[in-house]
């Protein structure tokens, strides 16, 4: 199925409309009729156009989303009612998804078979999670000494800007619009300025499950140009922000100037330790698909193998014997599990940072170049060894198919490696010693530790960063901490005070 054939194929929904916003609950060009070509990574061709959103069109959003809050057409339902239109958003995502990933897999350059099974349906466990929370807005009485009724309301925030990167459209747009929705937000959506389609088809499906017009509004856009307005609009009342941290930061202190809310998921640069004590199959296993899935732009990917020193050269032998051999290419076909990287931009990014590590030092172990295949912005998936822990390809977020390699000697030593980067996303850690498992874990500067194993999310269990991977968590309940306000009711209970 092509892209034009995904984006038409029902006769049964109106079809997807190229450069076209979506504000208020209509399709609409930019103010100024600018478009922006949308590119397939794999074949770098163009495969349709989305609107270019002027500032003045981010205005006509957020004015959207602010009426239809303040007239508490969803705001003031109840939690109950909210994630019954999420669970039937749920049910057309699945009932649309191969159209849904199809769409993901040419406009991120997914391979086709991980558009299907990880994006589609993680994004899809998000709309039925956060439905089920509906359930469980409720609030609380607090028990007080004095002569009173004391009682604790969780509110919604009302308009949120949700601002979401390149690399799991479909996924981290999901992780905000879907609570952000069951707590009662009206939303404008800014989804990544190269990976935009995947959100206009959540608009249409959003619309059709009953979301009421101006409570979900998708911008699409140049960040540049729509980002710092968007952030700074004195309508808005939070931003929920994910993407790298230097951009993060930069949002992060324009919407302290007007005090708002912001949660932040930014930059990460895992590191998986490797134990001598190690199940390898298994573990070599994790060590690949942590750094290849989605060719390694994922902020939770495990770029950065420790490994305990007794087994490092064994497993640098694994890994040059084995990572050749994970299947490449064609996005299209089933079997492929690295794809391109999302941009040209990307592509330029990772090749620069390995020809960085080479004269820093490393020995290429497997790959270290790029590949011409049908124009795409392909990247052989890369193992380097050999540098040192202050190196670039160390301490940088690489956000492509490249590990690095390092040895270590005890414990303590795996740890000091592990938290020497300034980001605390996710770690790892894999090991047959569960003694040592909870102790290493207990020591991590991360928001997640998977221990044999990698990339075990599940919307119930938290997640988010540390130090520089951001603060505020998504997932589980704890996700309502970043969409509610708390408020506070005292009612006297003297006779006559009232009166
Ligand atoms: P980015 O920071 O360049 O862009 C993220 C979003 O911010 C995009 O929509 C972009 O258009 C927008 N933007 C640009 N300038 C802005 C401004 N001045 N104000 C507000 N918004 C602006 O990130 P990217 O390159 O798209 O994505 C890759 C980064 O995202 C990596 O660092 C990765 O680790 C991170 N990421 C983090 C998580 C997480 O959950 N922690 C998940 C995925 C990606």
């Amino acid at each position: 199925m092509t892209l034009t054939d995904a984006t038409t194929a029902s006769p049964t929904r109106p079809p997807f409309k190229p450069g076209q916003l979506f504000i208020g609950g209509q399709w609409k060009g930019a103010s100024d009729g600018a478009r922006r070509d949308v590119l397939d990574p794999a074949t770098g061709q163009r495969i349709t156009d989305v609107a270019a959103a002027t500032t003045a069109d981010v205005d006509a959003a957020v004015a959207a989303a602010r009426a239809s809050f303040d007239s508490g057409v969803w705001s003031r339902l109840s939690g109950r009612e909210r994630g019954r239109v999420l669970l039937k958003a749920h049910d057309l995502m699945r009932a649309r998804a191969e159209e849904l990933a199809q769409t993901e897999s040419a406009d991120a350059g997914k391979p086709i078979t991980f558009a299907r099974v990880v994006d589609v349906e993680h994004a899809a466990l998000q709309y039925e999670y956060a439905a089920s929370l509906g359930q469980h807005l409720d609030g609380s009485v607090r028990e007080t000494p004095a002569n009173t009724h004391a009682y604790v309301r969780h509110e919604p925030l009302g308009v949120v800007a949700a601002i979401t990167p390149f690399n799991f459209p479909l996924i981290l747009s999901s992780t905000k619009i879907a609570p952000a929705l069951v707590a009662g937000n009206s939303i404008v959506h800014k989804p990544a300025s190269d990976t935009p389609l995947t959100a206009l088809l959540m608009a249409e499906i959003l619309q059709e499950a009953g979301v009421p017009d101006g409570v979900f509004n998708v911008v699409t856009g140049s960040g540049a140009t729509l980002g710092d307005h968007l952030v700074g609009h004195p309508d808005v009342d939070k931003v929920a922000f994910t993407g790298s941290t230097e951009v993060g930061a930069h949002a992060a202190a324009l919407a302290g100037k007007t005090l708002k809310s912001f949660t932040a998921e930014l930059g990460g640069n895992a590191a998986n330790i490797v134990f001598a004590d190690a199940d390898l199959d298994q573990a070599i296993g994790t060590v690949i698909q942590a750094f290849v899935f989605n060719a390694g732009q994922f902020c939770m990917a495990g770029p950065r193998l420790l490994v305990e020193r007794p087994i490092y050269d064994l497993v640098l032998g694994i890994l040059r014997d084995a990572v050749p051999g994970v299947p490449f290419g064609d996005t299209t076909d089933p079997a492929t599990v690295i794809g391109p990287l999302a941009s040209a931009d990307q592509l330029h990014k990772v090749e620069a940072l390995v020809d960085r590590a080479k004269q820093e030092g490393a020995t290429v172990v497997t790959g270290g170049e790029r590949v011409d295949l049908d124009g795409g912005f392909y990247y052989r998936p890369t193992v380097l060894a050999g540098l040192t822990n202050e190196a670039s390809a160390v301490q940088e977020e690489v956000f492509g198919p490249v590990l690095t390699v390092q040895p270590f000697d005890t414990e303590d030593e795996a740890v000091q490696l592990a938290n020497s980067t300034p980001y605390g996303l996710a770690s790892g850690i894999q090991t047959t010693n569960l003694a040592k498992a909870h102790r290493v874990a207990a020591r991590l500067d991360a928001g997640i530790c998977w221990v044999n194993g990698w990339a075990m999310l599940d919307p119930a269990v938290p997640f988010g960063g540390v130090k520089a991977s951001g603060w505020g968590r998504e997932y589980g309940p704890e996700v309502l901490h970043s969409y509610q306000r708390t408020k506070s009711i005292v009612i006297s209970l003297d006779e006559g005070a009232a009166r």
